[in-house]
């Protein structure tokens, strides 16, 4: 039996950690729906659509037709990397400079309208691990599997300002817990699909969890 596993929850909640090796474990593709959003935002950027003081959401909306996202698998690490128009992003999308515009171009409904149509396309068929705000909600609401993830905003900047750190980014953790809390903010009160746990998804709270602990909870309620 090959079901749907949605995984939702604030970022920083170590969500992709978990969703990757539970799709490792299980055999199924994982999909982090966050590194597509994060695509759309480098682009935008490259293009100036958007910077501090200014957003051209018309610019962005007529050039979506514009914007190829492709995960292709890289074996060396184990799952799908985002390619934008043939070239590998990966690295680039998880800059500071990309998570501080992200939850603005996320709020898009055009954004969100072509993101959610690739997504429940790569999704037809079951055996796949997704992982973002809205899977369980809008993506997939029929998924067998829902996980919501959260953590205190302190632990998870914590865990982001070490992973930035270790990668050589000049941030400080009080920026990192300032665009943790505005992200959630943005995510959560954004009108269309706003961050909401979906009704009949499970609860996790990692704050005091280890990942194996995490991994152990979900590989219980997938057994169920
Ligand atoms: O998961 P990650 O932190 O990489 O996602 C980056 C941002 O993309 C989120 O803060 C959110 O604004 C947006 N996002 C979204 N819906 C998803 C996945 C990500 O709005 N399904």
């Amino acid at each position: 039996r090959k079901i749907t596993i949605a995984i939702d929850g604030f970022s920083s909640t170590g969500k992709s950690t978990v969703a990757k090796q539970l799709a490792k474990e299980l055999g199924y593709v994982y999909v982090d729906t966050g590194a597509m959003y994060r695509a759309v935002t480098l682009y935008a950027l490259r293009k100036k659509f958007i910077s501090e003081n200014n957003f051209d959401v018309a610019g962005l909306i007529a050039d979506l037709s514009l914007i190829k996202l492709k995960f292709i698998f890289n074996p060396e690490v184990g799952f799908g990397e985002m390619y934008l128009n043939g070239e590998n992003v990966e690295k680039e999308i998880r800059q500071m400079q990309v998570s501080q515009y992200v939850s603005k171009i996320a709020a898009v409904p055009q954004v969100r309208e072509m993101l959610v149509a690739q997504q429940q396309e790569m999704g037809r068929e079951k055996g796949i691990v997704m992982d973002g705000r809205d899977i369980g909600t809008v993506v997939f609401p029929n998924a067998e599997l829902k996980i919501f993830m959260t953590a205190s905003a302190r632990e998870r900047a914590q865990r982001r300002f070490k992973e930035l750190s270790e990668r050589g980014e000049e941030v400080t953790y009080q920026q990192v817990l300032e665009n943790v809390e505005e992200r959630d903010l943005l995510d959560t009160t954004r009108k269309d699909s706003p961050l909401v746990k979906a009704e009949d998804a499970k609860e996790i709270d990692n704050s005091h969890l280890t990942l194996e602990g995490q991994f152990e909870k979900i590989l219980e309620l997938y057994d169920e």
